[in-house]
């Protein structure tokens, strides 16, 4: 069984389910700064958010001077990803506006279906190819080698949690070097998260 990220721009309340672009969300009563890139030290760009069982999982790339910041890299700091207990929640926004925020806001819904990879998961599901935009859980389905992070907290192998394709439309989509695939991990103990990119 393959649980498929399907696009759906039905939902409206978005704020403490998986959704892309739009505004991030922070824990009300904390404060929280808008993640900044190692390289360039500008404000990254916020992708989306996914929700698991410790939380909702924040993803942040730079895209100031794509190619220029390793933004794909889990641990050379182009990107950052960031767990938001969902509880309390609020939107919050960057200092800047440029390059912060994606020009679109798209929520899904979770589709199980029977298959033994996220290709043949792609082929037996029914609706549009194109609404397709990964899937959670399971195992990655890897571009290129395995590259499943080792964790800052108690170092062993991350918890997968999603691949993710770029977007729904190409114009507005996440940047991963053009039909590339970005992945999630996590660490349920540590509640931290580590995300890359490959194409
Ligand atoms: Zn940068
Ligand atoms: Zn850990």
């Amino acid at each position: 069984m393959i649980k498929l990220i399907i696009n759906n721009t039905e939902k409206k309340e978005l704020i403490n389910e998986t959704s892309f672009g739009g505004l991030p969300v922070k824990e009300l009563n904390n404060d929280f700064e808008w993640p900044k890139c190692k390289t360039c030290n500008s404000e990254m760009q916020y992708q989306g958010k996914i929700k698991t069982d410790i939380g909702l999982e924040l993803i942040f790339m730079c895209q100031n001077d794509p190619g220029m910041c390793d933004d794909w890299d889990a641990n050379e700091g182009g990107n950052k990803a960031i767990i938001m207990r969902d509880e309390k929640l609020e939107f919050f926004k960057p200092k800047s506006k440029e390059n912060t925020l994606r020009e679109i806001e798209y929520s899904v819904e979770i589709v199980e279906v029977q298959a033994e990879s996220y290709d043949e998961a792609i082929e037996n599901w029914k609706g549009d190819t194109r609404d397709v935009l990964g899937s959670v859980f399971g195992k990655p389905d890897w571009i290129q080698n395995d590259e499943t992070p080792n964790c800052d907290c108690c170092n062993n192998k991350m918890r997968f949690i999603a691949q993710l394709e770029e977007g729904p439309d190409h114009k507005t989509a996440m940047n991963f070097g053009g039909a590339g695939v970005g992945y999630l991990f996590d660490c349920s103990k540590g509640k931290t998260a580590k995300f890359l990119w490959q194409c």
